[in-house]
């Protein structure tokens, strides 16, 4: 029998500079995350996606790298990163690596090399134009923030071509020397233990740019990667970060030969909406347009992460209902498209939304991805630029720094100070003590997620019910079958649901609360408002 270990896996994302500083200097790194790593495992996840942990020079969040095969050594050594490495698995943890390939930092000696010298090697290694290209202003990631694509570089007498800030010029993937470097990069972490790569910006990695001709797309280098794993370790996977239309998923997916997990942005988008309209639609529609997906091939599903919640996909007037539940303040949008606040803040810390949130997440097909504080329910700083709001010091206890380091100096990153959510409210040690903390309540739900593997191998159905507030979600896998139950509104309910087979017996196994009611296939289901059930079909 195949084992697939990422469908029925429960992934952890979690940035090393702000986990746990283990040296006091004010910076998180490996050496803390490693005497921190019990709390991942307490938690029940078995995959860790760190966020780049490589030497740059920080403009981007790490994603700006100067050298793919070492650690910063403000997080620590390669040595800190093996320890850590053994330590995870010991404990039954993958790790899946960040790998920002898109572009490097204008820092990276292969741009310094390439832009001293036209006939250096490494000229290839990036993309040129020495005439001045049009459109230069077209297809910013970051609008309000970054003024064009295609930057003047003075030492290359030659404009860079740059998807993201201008300090990050795009690596040309119809290099064939870049490719064989991305590769050695790949082999040089499966070496030292992971189990696979998040691939930043994967649209744009293969988008081969050309100056004077439209842009290629090399979807088959997804392809390429997939069969170097597979000879050198053959359960390490590749996760992709990719926002993208349905007609699409196919390249990415390739019938089951190219990417592993694509992150279900547009089930992500759906989700809120329906939470902000209270009703079921948005997201059963969204469900049943999704494609069947190849065997080996799975969605990663996520609430929150490190970047701005896109709702890019969702039509203005969606958008709108979005922002108005959930960021209805200017400063709480980011690029015109998006809401760059924490999950509990935009649900006002109202823990039944929060659990609802977290429960259909949970239950829709594919492997939840969880962001570390989240499972605390950390609140974000919006005095902070761009998407920094929801990038602060984890929380671990009400002592001085929220017991993320014991500098007595400036932390390099910011932490939550007072109110609801700073550290004396919200810490992991106050919440391991309390058996009704919302991580302890999470713990309950990644384990009963990982007892249900119809979720994450199953078909799905979408039964219906006379009530529009309620989702609906079948799955049925080698001959057992469940079905989640969520009601998206305020208001309690007790919905009906067809097309289930008759006389059979509906057995809880999860819930907001226990009920009394034995809730039999022809009965109508009690579900509190906003609740939410779990039941085996016996
Ligand atoms: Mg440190």
């Amino acid at each position: 029998m195949l084992d697939l270990w990422y469908k029925n896996a429960v992934i952890y994302s979690l940035n090393v500079a702000t986990y746990k500083d283990g040296n006091g200097d004010g910076i998180g790194d490996f050496k803390g995350l490693t005497e921190q790593i019990d709390h991942m495992a307490q938690l029940g996840v078995n995959c860790l996606w760190l966020l780049p942990f490589y030497p740059s020079p920080g403009l981007d969040h790490g994603y700006d790298v100067t050298d793919y095969y070492n650690v910063a050594p403000s997080l620590g050594t390669l040595g800190d990163f093996v320890e850590f490495s053994h330590q995870a698995r010991l404990r039954g943890l993958r790790l899946i690596v960040d790998l920002p390939i898109n572009h490097t930092s204008e820092q990276h000696p292969w741009f310094q090399q390439a832009r001293a010298d036209p006939t250096s090697p490494y000229w290839d290694y990036y993309v040129w134009s020495k005439t001045e290209p049009e459109s230069s202003t077209a297809d910013l990631v970051f609008p309000g923030f970054q003024l064009s694509v295609w930057t003047y570089d003075l030492s290359a007498q030659a404009w860079y071509y740059h998807r993201f800030y201008q300090h990050q010029p795009d690596l040309n993937i119809g290099c064939p020397a870049v490719r064989d470097e991305i590769f050695k990069i790949l082999g040089f972490w499966l070496e030292l233990g992971v189990s696979g790569f998040r691939i930043d910006a994967a649209p744009f990695v293969v988008e081969e740019i050309r100056p004077d001709r439209p842009a290629k797309h090399r979807y088959e280098f997804f392809g390429e990667l997939r069969d170097f794993l597979s000879w050198r370790k053959g359960d390490s996977v590749l996760l992709a970060e990719a926002n993208v239309a349905p007609g699409e998923f196919d390249h990415y997916f390739g019938n089951g030969s190219r990417i592993h997990l694509l992150f279900a942005f547009l089930l992500n988008q759906h989700l809120f909406l329906a939470l902000a309209r209270e009703t079921a639609e948005p997201l059963r529609s969204c469900l049943a347009a999704l494609p069947q997906l190849p065997q080996f091939a799975q969605w990663a599903q996520f609430l929150r992460n490190h970047d701005e919640l896109d709702l890019g996909r969702l039509t203005r007037e969606e958008r709108d209902d979005v922002y108005a539940a959930f960021a209805p303040r200017r400063e709480m949008q980011l690029y015109g498209r998006g809401i760059r606040r924490r999950l509990a803040c935009m649900l006002n810390n109202d823990r039944r939304r929060i659990e609802l949130a977290f429960s259909l997440m949970f239950s829709l097909p594919g492997t939840p991805v969880v962001y570390y504080g989240d499972e605390l329910g950390m609140g974000d700083d919006l005095m902070l630029p761009e998407r920094w709001p929801v990038r602060t010091c984890m929380q671990w206890s009400d002592d001085k720094n929220g017991g993320f380091s014991a500098s007595s100096g400036r932390l390099l990153h910011h932490m939550i100070g007072d109110g609801e959510y700073g550290p004396a409210k919200v810490n992991v040690i106050a919440q391991q003590r309390d058996p009704d903390s919302l991580f302890n309540w999470l713990r309950r739900l990644v384990e009963m997620r990982q007892s249900c593997p119809e979720i994450g191998w199953g078909a799905l159905t979408l039964p219906e019910s006379d009530c529009p507030a309620v989702l609906v979600q079948r799955f049925t896998w080698e001959g057992k079958s469940m079905i989640t139950v969520h009601n998206l509104s305020q208001a309690q309910c007790n919905p009906r649901i067809n097309d289930l087979p008759g006389g059979r017996r509906l057995t809880d196994v999860f819930g907001n609360r226990i009920y009394a009611s034995k809730a039999e296939s022809d009965a109508a289901i009690e579900l509190d408002g906003f609740g939410y059930r779990w039941f085996r079909i016996d």
